[in-house]
Parts: structure tokens; C-alpha cells; sequence
């Protein structure tokens, strides 16, 4: 007799509480839903959808059960569990092998936004003029040479600056958000930060949460 329908069963189980066993609780499981939906509209939309269904394709791949849920409940968990298990670190740290080094960080971001103390410290340190490296748009401080980065070899793919690289390229994929935690931006293109959310949703489905601290939706 196939074991399909009684493991289709425990799925079934696992959505009805699946929030509720890393401690969510229903307000702010429905807050969490209206961000997420928020987070699919607008300029911000296109770019979440590609991360969400990249993150979709690798769960399928790497994850079997996966395959048991609907692409609406898909969505649903991995979106949700984005916002309510925001904060990246911990498991970052346990996923360094995700990185494929494809140099897309360094070679094709637009617009690399870093402190101001870097700006200050790095043309230091290169005995460069600030203004030479450095943009400041009178709100954000960003690297000038970029797309590729200026510091990037193409040869090695390597940063020439490596010990003094600024530190949004030290935290890279994280981006603070408003609350100031540290969440994974949204790159499809950057495979670490599609496994860091893929591996979310895996052990939260598995009940293996404990390293996912829901966090204040709010
Ligand atoms: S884009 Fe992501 S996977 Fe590629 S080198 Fe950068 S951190 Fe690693
Ligand atoms: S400074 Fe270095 S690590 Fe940062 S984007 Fe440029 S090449 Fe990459």
C-alpha cells in the first residue's frame, strides 16, 4: 500500500500548524500575509516574484515533499516566512557553502551603497581622494565605478581591496531593513541568498525551527 496518501495527510497537518509551532501567533501571522502581499506589487514586485519563484524552483529540487503543496500554499509559506523569520544571520553563517562565488555581487549591481565611514576609511587607505571613489546623492554614500565594480578582477573574480572592502560588501546578501534586522535582500540572481530562504522553509516544514526566531512583523 503507498505511504502517498498518510504523508499527504501529515502535510496537510504541518499547514494547519505550521506557523503556529515557531510561535506565530494569528495576528501576527495575518500581518505577515498583508506585508508579503504588499511585497508583490509596486517597482519592488517584479523584482520579489523572481526571487520567489527561484526560491520555489530550489525548494522543488532540493526538497521531494515540496512537490505535496499547492503553488498557492508555496507561496504563501515561503513569502510568510520571509517576513516572519526576517533575521538572516544565524543561518547565513550555517550556509556559507550556498555562495557559488559567481561574482554577480561585484560585477552586475547597479548602485553599491555603503557607510560613510567606509568612504572615509577607504580613500585613506588608497591614498585616493574621496570624491574620486566615492558618490554622495546628499543621502546615500555609493561606490562610482560600478557595473562592474571598480576593485572587481575579472580575471579571478577576486575583490583587489578584499581586507578593506566596504562593509555592505562584508554582510552581502543582507540589507538592514526598517526594523533593523538583518534580512536577506531579495537577489534571484545571487543563489546564497535563494538557499538561505530555501533552507528556512525546509526546516520550518521539518519542525526543525529552532534557529528561526519569528520575529516582530511589525
Ligand atoms: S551573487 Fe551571491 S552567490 Fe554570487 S558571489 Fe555574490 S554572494 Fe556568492
Ligand atoms: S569592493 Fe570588492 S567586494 Fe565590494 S563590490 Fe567591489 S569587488 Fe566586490
Amino acid at each position: 500500500m503507498s505511504q502517498q496518501p498518510f504523508f499527504y495527510f501529515g502535510i496537510i497537518l504541518l499547514m494547519t500548524d505550521i506557523f503556529k509551532r515557531i510561535g506565530v501567533s494569528d495576528a501576527d501571522l495575518a500581518k505577515a500575509r498583508e506585508l508579503a502581499a504588499g511585497h508583490f506589487v509596486g517597482s519592488f514586485g517584479e523584482k520579489y516574484k523572481k526571487y520567489v519563484t527561484a526560491v520555489w524552483v530550489a525548494l522543488l529540487e532540493t526538497y521531494p515533499p515540496a512537490k505535496e503543496l499547492s503553488p498557492t500554499e508555496l507561496v504563501d509559506i515561503i513569502s510568510v516566512i520571509d517576513i516572519i523569520a526576517a533575521d538572516s544571520r544565524g543561518i547565513m553563517k550555517r550556509l556559507k557553502e550556498a555562495c557559488t562565488c559567481c561574482g554577480w555581487c561585484c560585477s552586475q549591481t547597479k548602485r553599491i551603497e555603503i557607510d560613510e565611514e567606509d568612504a572615509v576609511r577607504i580613500s585613506r587607505k588608497l591614498k585616493q581622494r574621496r570624491d574620486d571613489l566615492f558618490a554622495f546623492d546628499g543621502k546615500e554614500w555609493t561606490i562610482k565605478r560600478v557595473n562592474p565594480c571598480g576593485w572587481w578582477n575579472p580575471r579571478n573574480g577576486r575583490c583587489q581591496i578584499y581586507s578593506d572592502r566596504p562593509s555592505t560588501c562584508r554582510v552581502w546578501p543582507l540589507g538592514l531593513t526598517e526594523g533593523e534586522q538583518k534580512k536577506v535582500q531579495p537577489m534571484h540572481q545571487c543563489q546564497y541568498a535563494v538557499m538561505v530562504l530555501v533552507n528556512k522553509v525546509i526546516w520550518t516544514l521539518e519542525g526543525d525551527a529552532k534557529s528561526l526566531k519569528p520575529s516582530n512583523t511589525a
